[in-house]
């Protein structure tokens, strides 16, 4: 039997990491997954394809509508070949996948392909794939097994017509009316990819806003957009059925004064989040424990009630993030070796996608008001950025939120082009703990979008923005 000083189930971003870090430390490392392209949700069918997709929608969009306003004109129709798209986007993840596989292998970590279930504590039983079965033996185990799309209990997915976000991804035709159940990050994301290429994309949420967990100065400015984007929003909508008939889906929700609304088209992308996925692992006969929802528990090094076993990433509380799950997979590797690691969870950046892109880090208004601190906000519009009228990305606004007396910066708050990159600025600054008069001090090279994080930074530190 071989055996390993640490073994990971799952090869997301969070086990990958993990193993990679582990054999970095000098540590004997084995990595079991269940299919046969490693890099989990992340790599398959999450970050990497969503993102594909939405650099070539956002391609042909600017093509049919924005090449003209620039001055280049493109005779003849443009088409969408949505075949060819999709496979390009599989040639990315294809790419992305074997550069995982590249990594392993550096590193000297051995890749098991199969389904890891519990022996004990310290054994793994592994089903592969040609119906054999292995076992091995590791001092310590890390569960990195991720989650997968969750649905409404009377909704049936066919998968066809009634989807996930795994389905959309590798759609064989574009919908005529995709209803999306949901405006969270993924259905936004994806309602956003088809609203561009041609259909008609209706967003049905329960709640009174979309991305409900952002700050709601993000929301708003959000569903301004997106409407003149033509996407349609049912807010404040709770779904009670979804029906197909045909080629139709027919979906019944009840509006907030309790009447019935009927929504019909030809897809259904249900995106009502993700749950912890641990089919067939057999946690318990290690002794691992899980909370009510079905996440394992874990203490606040990430180890589960087992005292070699540790989980990471989608399967324990927290964001459902790929750079959530990379950093506990650095730091469970890090703890194992002795060290004395550490995740600020409040420095975690939540992005959303869309164009324009939406990003934030740290304490919402909401979060500062609920909590009863004393806070400043500064706020600056994308439109007065000369680097935002050269490209015609306006929209949006960077918000930055202070404490009132030490000026340290609570919260960041952005929509508006490249966000998803700027708001790296907002982490690093808030890590070092400046103040918004630090931000405001520092050069910011002109003309960038990043002018408007100093601009807002100057408008919280007191008032004094220099371009409105
Ligand atoms: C459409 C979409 C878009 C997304 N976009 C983003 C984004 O832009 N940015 C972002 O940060 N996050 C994004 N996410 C979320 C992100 O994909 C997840 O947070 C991340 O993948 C979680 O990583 P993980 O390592 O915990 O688990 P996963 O990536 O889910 O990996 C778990 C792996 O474990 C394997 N496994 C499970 N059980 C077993 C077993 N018993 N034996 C062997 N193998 C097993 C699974 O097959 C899987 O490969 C997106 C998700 C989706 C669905």
């Amino acid at each position: 039997m071989d055996q390993y000083d640490v073994a990971i189930i799952g090869s997301g971003p969070g086990g990958y990491v993990a193993a990679i870090r582990c054999a970095q430390l000098g540590m004997k490392t084995a990595i079991i997954e269940k299919y046969s392209t490693l890099g989990g949700t992340c790599l398959n069918v999450g970050c990497i394809p969503s993102k594909a997709m939405l650099d070539s929608s956002h391609h042909y969009e600017d093509a049919t509508k924005h090449f003209e306003e620039h001055g280049i004109e493109i005779p003849g129709e443009i088409k969408v070949n949505l075949e060819k798209m999709i496979a390009r986007k599989q040639s990315v993840v294809d790419q992305t996948t074997k550069g995982i596989e590249f990594l392993m292998d550096k590193n000297k970590i051995t890749v098991y392909e199969g389904i890891g279930s519990f022996k004990d504590a310290t054994h793994i039983n592994i089903k592969k794939n040609d119906g054999k079965t292995e076992e091995i033996e590791a001092k310590n185990i890390i569960i990195a097994t991720g989650s997968k799309p969750s649905t409404l209990p009377f909704i049936t997915l066919d998968k066809e017509r009634v989807i996930t976000s795994t389905e959309a991804l590798k759609l064989k035709e574009i919908p005529k009316h995709m209803i999306v159940i949901g405006g969270g990050v993924i259905g936004l994301e994806l309602g956003q990819v088809y609203k561009r290429l041609g259909a008609e994309v209706t967003v049905v949420e329960y709640m009174d806003r979309i991305i409900p967990g952002m700050d709601a100065a993000l929301s708003k400015e959000l569903t301004k957009v997106m409407k003149k984007q033509k996407v349609k929003f049912a807010l404040s909508h709770k779904v009670k059925s979804v029906e197909r008939k045909g080629d139709q889906v027919i979906i019944k929700a009840d509006d907030k004064k309790g009447q019935e609304v009927v929504f019909e088209g030809d897809y259904c992308l249900v995106a009502v989040g993700r749950k912890p996925y641990t089919d067939g692992l057999n946690a318990d006969a290690a002794g691992v424990k899980f909370d009510e929802r079905g996440k394992v528990i874990v203490d606040e090094h990430l180890k589960t009630s087992a005292d070699n076993i540790y989980a990471i990433g989608d399967v324990i509380k927290g964001a459902m993030l790929a750079h959530k799950a990379e950093e506990e997979g650095t730091l469970v590797a890090e703890i194992l070796a002795g060290q004395k690691p550490h995740i600020d969870y409040n420095l975690i950046p939540g992005v959303v996608y869309t164009w324009p892109e939406v990003a934030a880090v740290g304490k919402t208004e909401e979060e500062l008001k609920e909590a009863g601190v004393e806070y400043k906000a500064g706020q600056f519009p994308m439109r007065a950025l000369g680097r935002a009228r050269a490209s015609m990305d306006i929209d949006g606004f960077v918000k930055i939120l202070a404490d009132k007396k030490t000026d340290e910066v609570l919260g960041v708050h952005m929509i508006g082009a490249r966000c998803a990159d700027l708001i790296a600025e907002a982490v690093t600054a808030m890590e070092f703990r400046a103040s918004a008069e630090d931000i405001s001090r520092m050069s910011h090279a002109h003309p960038t979008y990043a002018e408007a994080v100093k601009e807002a930074a100057l408008a919280a530190t007191d008032n004094r923005a220099l371009h409105v």
